[in-house]
Formats: structure tokens, sequence, C-alpha cells
């Protein structure tokens, strides 16, 4: 295993010492986590710099009018529906001061090709019992007991996401230590307790629905969220912990699982957490692209960009990717062998195609008919039909093709919020998987105008008006994912959320602490534990390891002086 003994070694550029740094602290990447990071660090009185390679700070967490000629248009065009950002970060940053709104989502909506529907409620047990029991008592019956089930699940796993994981493995004192603090920390938990946790961490979606539940619409409805965002099929094991990972959060309501819309977006949580960064004294700079991490006497001291710029800092904290951190920016001739081997191992596929819709007029469902806002339209608005329809679309990516029926994961956030489009219209987004893994190397460009077509045709089979209301769309495949926003193999994760990759092996086994390998470089990506999702979380913890170091940094230099 890596140790944190460095071999990094003094690279060439950095200008100045520690004591002479342009900074006390560079964040390189403006997403959402290096938002949270800046906004962290300059709280505390750090002198801080963020710097985004894009025009733009928001990264996957971005509103933009992808039409030119229909600029009145905005779209939440990768991630679009909040969760997983903790109160804790909401409060500390005083979120809703600079604009964070977000509208809960309504129920999640199925419409099936041979007829009928079923909505899903988060908060409302009689009227699921009602849906549920149009397709099956038994699953209806079942229901609140599954629901208590992952109530008693996200009460274990909810305060295990702002945990930072202990260094297992490791014989040293303080790792010790905090690996047995957090064995008392769950001292509660019981035998049955830890096979829920076990079975949760090692089943798919598909054999733990089927312990639960009969029907196959119930079933379908509740595997989607164990296939977002993952390059496995709903039989795969691993996927229903990626289920309980979409179904812990709440927004701030008190509702487990309950999502929401971002009012304007998902760039206005960007908006809101720059807000609150430059309010604390951070400085944000666009179109600033970093090229390498500066390294001197073995620790991080700066960064240069592109342009040959270079600037210093005590203290860099990374929120990249992990393979553009570390083997493109920091080196691999700098980083220990085995951590190098662990970060080119990293998986990071996903077959993500986003979807970005203007319609003319709400969809008019068979099934629930009308163009007026309803209640079915304030949701997801599926596309999942059933298990095996989910797992047709992931065989085919896997054998290489696209799929030819997909699955969408749907949201019309203008059923609440009236700033994206003008008032009549609607603004639709369209979550899609599978394309073969390997699209993110190339365009693929009327490949996925075709897969889009093929989308667009399974929602219009159960909503005749669909194709017709469409005024522009905006598909955004892998390679763009990659190549325009950075994230690598076009995963929205920045790495799959596989059981391999989770908790202390995020990114790699004995750095899962948001420290690295380099003294002095932190690491706040969605690559970090608790990473994959709008949470601010990794943002948040390596902000705070930086500002926990530099502490006793000080105070060591204090001793040292008196
Ligand atoms: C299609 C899609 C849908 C998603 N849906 C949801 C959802 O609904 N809800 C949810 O919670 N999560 C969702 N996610 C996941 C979520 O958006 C990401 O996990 C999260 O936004 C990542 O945030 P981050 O700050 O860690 O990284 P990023 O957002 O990737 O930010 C990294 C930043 O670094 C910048 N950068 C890259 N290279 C350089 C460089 N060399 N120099 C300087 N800057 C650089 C990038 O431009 C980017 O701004 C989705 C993601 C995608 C792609």
């Amino acid at each position: 295993m890596a140790t944190k003994a460095t071999k990094a070694t003094s690279t060439t550029g950095a200008r100045g010492g520690a004591e002479t740094a342009d900074y006390d602290a560079i964040i390189v990447g403006g997403g959402h986590n290096g938002l949270v990071a800046a906004a962290y660090l300059a709280r505390s009185g750090a002198r801080t710099l963020v710097l985004e390679a894009r025009n733009k700070t928001g990264g996957a967490a971005t509103t933009e009018a992808p039409w030119p000629d229909a600029p009145e248009f905005n779209v939440t065009r990768l991630s679009y529906v909040m969760s997983l950002l903790p109160p804790t970060i909401i409060k500390d940053l005083q979120l809703e001061r600079h604009g964070y709104k977000i509208f809960p989502m309504g129920p999640y909506y199925q419409a099936f090709p041979e007829g009928g529907s079923i909505k899903l409620y988060a908060d409302d047990a009689q009227r699921n019992h009602d849906e549920v029991s149009r397709w099956s008592k038994k699953d209806a019956d079942a229901m609140p007991r599954w629901d208590a089930w992952l109530a008693g699940l996200a009460e274990v796993l909810g305060p295990l996401l702002l945990t930072v994981p202990p260094n297992l493995g490791s014989h040293k004192p303080q790792d010790l230590k905090d690996t047995l603090r957090l064995a008392w920390r769950n001292k509660n938990l019981n035998v049955r307790t830890i096979a829920d946790v076990t079975r949760l961490m090692t089943m798919s979606i598909a054999d733990l629905l089927d312990d639960w539940f009969e029907s196959p619409q119930v079933k379908g409805a509740l595997a989607v969220n164990g296939v977002i965002g993952t390059w496995a099929g709903p039989y795969e094991p691993g996927t229903a912990y990626v289920m309980a990972h979409h179904s812990i959060g709440d927004v701030g309501d008190g509702h487990l699982g309950n999502w929401g819309f971002q009012e304007g977006g998902m760039g206005a949580v960007a908006d809101a957490i720059a807000n609150a960064a430059r309010e604390n004294g951070a400085e944000i700079r666009t179109g600033a692209k970093v090229q390498q991490i500066m390294l001197k006497n073995g620790r991080a001291a700066g960064v240069e960009l592109d342009n040959g710029q270079q600037l210093t800092a005590k203290v860099v904290v990374t929120s990249l990717h992990p393979r553009t951190a570390f083997l493109d920016h920091v080196g691999r001739t700098n980083l220990p062998d085995d951590f190098v081997n662990d970060i080119e191992h990293w998986k990071t596929r996903s077959g993500v195609v986003k979807i970005n819709l203007a319609l003319a007029e709400l969809p008019d469902f068979t099934a629930d008919p009308g163009t007026n806002l309803q209640e079915h339209h304030t949701g997801s608005v599926e596309m999942a039909p059933t298990m095996p329809y989910i797992e047709r679309a992931f065989q085919e990516a896997r054998d290489g093709r696209p799929a030819t029926k997909p699955f969408s994961d749907g949201v019309i956030p203008t059923a609440f919020d009236k700033t994206l489009c003008p008032e009549g219209y609607h603004i639709m987004s369209l979550f899609t998987q599978w394309v073969p893994s390997d699209w993110s190397e190339q365009p693929h460009t009327e490949e996925l105008q075709a897969y889009a077509d093929r989308m667009i045709d399974c929602y219009n089979e159960v909503a005749p008006n669909f194709k017709s209301s469409i005024l522009h769309r905006d598909i955004v495949g892998p390679y763009e994912m990659e190549h325009d926003y950075g994230l690598i193999g076009g995963n929205i994760f920045h790495g799959e959320l596989s059981l391999e990759q989770l908790f202390h092996m995020r990114p790699a086994p004995g750095f899962a602490d948001y420290r690295t390998p380099v003294p002095g470089l932190y690491y706040a990506s969605s690559a970090t534990h608790a990473g994959g999702g709008v949470c601010g979380i990794p943002g948040m913890q390596a902000a705070r390891a930086a500002i926990t170091d530099r502490k006793a940094a000080r105070r060591r230099l204090r001793g040292r002086r008196s």
C-alpha cells in the first residue's frame, strides 16, 4: 500500500518559497467542490485563489443557453437535481442568502407503453399504497416496510457520508485511533443492521428488489436509482448501493430521498457558492487553465497555467478528475508507484448522454391526458418501464452498440422554475443511458443524433404530442463531457461508484482523507469519499484538512520559536 512518506521530488519552476507565496491557498478547478473548498479556506482567513479553465464556474453544475438562435432558453446542462448538499454547508456558507432555493420535486412517474402509469411519492404513504395497489396489492403492502428499511439504512449510511474514512490497515497510532473511533461511533449497530448493510453493499438492485416486490412495473420504478451514472446494469452486484447513495439525501426539508430543483438551474447552486466564496474574500479567475502543479522540496508550492504564468501558494487544493490532477498535473515520477498504479486503474466509464429539450407544450400522456400542468409533470418523468428494459439498454452498450431503447430519468424543472425560459414554454432534461463507454474517445455526433431520436420516440409512444412539441434539442455525449468539462471517460462522478472505489478506497487506499502523497496538496473532487453528486462534501473536507494542517504547522513553528 502507498504510504504517505512521499517520494515527491522537486520540480522546476516554483518561484519563491512558502514565505513569499502569492496566495495562502490555490484551488484548481471552479466546479462546485472547488468553490466550496475556496469558501471555507477564505472564511478561515486564507488568501485564496480559484483557477477555472472554462469561461464560467460550476463545472458539471451549470446552467447554459445552448441554442444561439434562442438565447431565452436556459438548460441545466449536465446535473439537474439537488439532494445531497448537507445542511451544514448550506448554513456555514449562508447559501440561501446567496440564492440557493430549492423546489422539492413531485412524484416519480412512469407511463407504460402497454398502457397505464404509476406514480410514487417520497412522502405520502397512503397515495403510494393506492398507486402501487393498481399493479400489485402485495407490493403495496410491502412498500411501507421497504421505506422503513431504507430509512434505517440511511441512518447508518447518512452520517458515514460526512465521516473522513480511516486509513484501514495502517498501524500508525493516529490511523488506529481513527479506525477505533469509527467502530465506537457505530457501536449500536446490531447483527441485523450489519447484515442489511452487507446486502446493500454487495447485491444487485435487481436481486434486492426481487426479494421485496413482484410487479415488474414497481421494480422498474425502483431500479432507476441503482444505475444512474453507472457502467453497470441492474443485475450487477453493487448497484443496490448506488440506489442507496441516491436515496439517502434530503433537500433540507426532512423528506428522505427527496430531490429538488434549484431555481435558475444547477448553475445557480454553483453561483451561490461562488458568491459565498467571494464574500469571504476568495478571488476567482475563469479562463485560467492549470497545466502543472509545482512542487518544491517535495511539497506543493503552486501551479503553472497553460500560458506559462506561475502562481505560488502554501496550500494547493485540486478538484479535478484524478487522472488529470495526479497523472497530468503532479506527474507520475513525483508520486509513489502504488498510488500511480491505483490512479491508472481508476474506473471512470458510464455511457451517459444528456439530452436537453425546449418544449412548446408539456407532454400529453395517453395514460394521464392533458398539456396543462399536472402533478405527474412535476417530478421525474421516467422512461424505464421494467428492469429487463433497463438491462437490455446496458447489454447493448456493453456489446459496443448504443441502446436501441435507452432509459431516461427525465425532469421538467419549469413546472416550478419560471426563470429558465419564457412563460408558456418548458425545458425538459433527459438523463439517459447507455452508449458504449468508449464513446468518450470520439464525438460520434451522428450516432448521438440517432440515439436521441430513438429516446424521443420512446416518450412519443406514451405521450403522442412529444416529438412535435420539441423546439430545440441539445445533446451532450461522453466525448463532450470529457473534452469540454473534464469528466474523463464521460463519468459523471469523476469515477464509478463501484464497491472497490468507495469509502477508504476513494480515490486510492491510504489517501481517502482528502490529503495526497504530496504534502501541501489536498484533494476535493467527486472522486473522494461522499463525492458523486452536487454535495460539496469533498470540497468542505479538503478545506478542513488543509486548515487543520495549517494550524498544526503554525503551532509547531510557534513551539520552535518559544
Ligand atoms: C450529465 C450529468 C448529470 C448529473 N446529474 C446530477 C444530479 O442531477 N444531481 C447531482 O447531485 N449530481 C449529478 N451529477 C454529478 C455531479 O454533477 C458531479 O458529481 C459534480 O458536479 C462534480 O463536481 P466537482 O466540483 O467535483 O467537479 P466538476 O464539476 O467536474 O468541476 C471541476 C472543474 O475543474 C475545471 N477544470 C478542469 N480542468 C482544469 C484545469 N486544467 N485547470 C483549471 N480548471 C480545470 C472544470 O472545467 C470544472 O469546472 C451529474 C453529472 C453529469 C455529468
